[in-house]
């Protein structure tokens, strides 16, 4: 796919070869100077990304749109085709199936799969981080006596990209994929970036690499303030809608105590239901939180019988008109004030 604006940025002779060169069929990934870089992205963090990195240098294409599910994206034939003719196409593999099965089945000169330069974690059957792979055999895990958890994690879980590599027979081994709520994993993101952009376009690696920079001076201020804002609490335990604050509760020293698994579709079991609401109660829990592209039915339902405020926390799967806040740094903000407002923390 050929977008106009690359064509209309050569003189006119050249440009008729090109537009019979694309009649033809050929695919080019080698922009012309001058021309805005066509970047696709598969969900909001990577975006928020791209943009600051890549500056005024890109066009940039979400393929999930703003207010669905992250996790649950399905393409149409354009964004297929969009992710075919984008000059770098910014994905994270084993998150989104539709966008892995895409890109399987092409030959894209420029990609980024974040996982190869995050560090992510594995999670056990009740939403926990787990930070070593366990050598034990199957037959020692304690599931038999936690048959609450069981569905948390699974049911919906029909994509498997990630989760099949030791076919063992039992459920440790998933791995936790909302790496973006670690603020070193967005930093490493952002260098990557800055790399792989620089590959496509090395006039302007200079300036990608200086927005990086910058990008990642904002990642630290942050962290500072959530180090610090989050220091002294009364309590530690967060009741959150699905289980996708692992990697943020485990940098800030916080528990999750999630009313759903990994997967924020899944309706969560009665018997779940009654054990969060058994851990809100021993450990003091003032809010229940729930997420701005996820129903607050539940978490409304658990806060009513315990007569509990709610509260948003959001995962930035993505962004809405409801978001608190227009980009990531804004929202991980709200995110902070909420977490300190509901642990009185000072
Ligand atoms: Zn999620």
């Amino acid at each position: 796919m050929h977008s106009l604006t690359r064509i209309l940025g050569v003189p006119l002779a050249t440009a008729a070869l090109l537009v019979t060169a694309a009649c033809g069929g050929t695919a080019t990934n080698d922009p012309q100077a001058g021309d805005k870089l066509d970047i696709v992205v598969a969900f909001y963090p990577l975006h928020f990304t791209a943009e600051r990195v890549a500056g005024e240098t890109a066009e940039i294409t979400n393929l999930t749109q703003p207010g669905a599910d992250a996790h649950g994206l399905e393409l149409t034939p354009r964004q297929t085709a969009k992710i075919q003719g984008a000059d770098l196409v910014i994905y994270q593999s084993g998150f989104q199936p539709a966008v892995d099965d895409a890109i399987a089945q092409m030959e894209l000169a420029n990609v980024l799969d974040v996982t190869t330069v995050a560090t992510m974690h594995d999670v056990d059957a009740a939403g926990e981080h787990v930070h070593t792979h366990s050598t034990e055999p199957a037959a020692e895990d304690e599931h038999g006596a936690e048959d609450g958890h069981d569905t948390d994690d699974h049911g919906t879980d029909d994509h498997g990209a990630d989760d099949h590599g030791t076919d063992d027979g039992h459920d440790h081994g998933t791995t936790d994929p909302h790496l973006w709520l670690d603020l070193d994993n967005m930093a490493k993101i952002a260098d990557a970036t800055a790399e792989k952009l620089g590959e496509v376009r090395p006039d302007d690696q200079d300036t990608f690499s200086a927005n990086a920079e910058a990008l990642k001076a904002d990642y630290t201020t942050l962290d500072e303030s959530f180090t610090t804002g989050l220091a002294n609490c009364e309590r530690r335990e967060i009741v959150v809608s699905h289980a996708a604050f692992g990697y943020l509760t485990e940098r800030y020293d916080l528990v999750q105590v999630p009313i759903r698994g990994l997967e924020p579709d899944l309706e969560p079991s009665p018997a779940r239901v009654a054990e969060v609401q058994q851990l809100a109660r021993e450990h003091g829990v003032t809010t229940i939180f729930y997420e701005t592209l996820v129903s607050p039915a539940v978490a409304e339902a658990v806060a009513g019988d315990l007569g509990l405020k709610t509260d948003v926390l959001d995962p930035l799967e993505g962004l809405t008109a409801e978001s608190k806040g227009s980009n990531y740094l804004e929202v991980m903000n709200s995110n902070l004030t909420a977490l300190k407002a509901a642990n009185a923390c000072n």
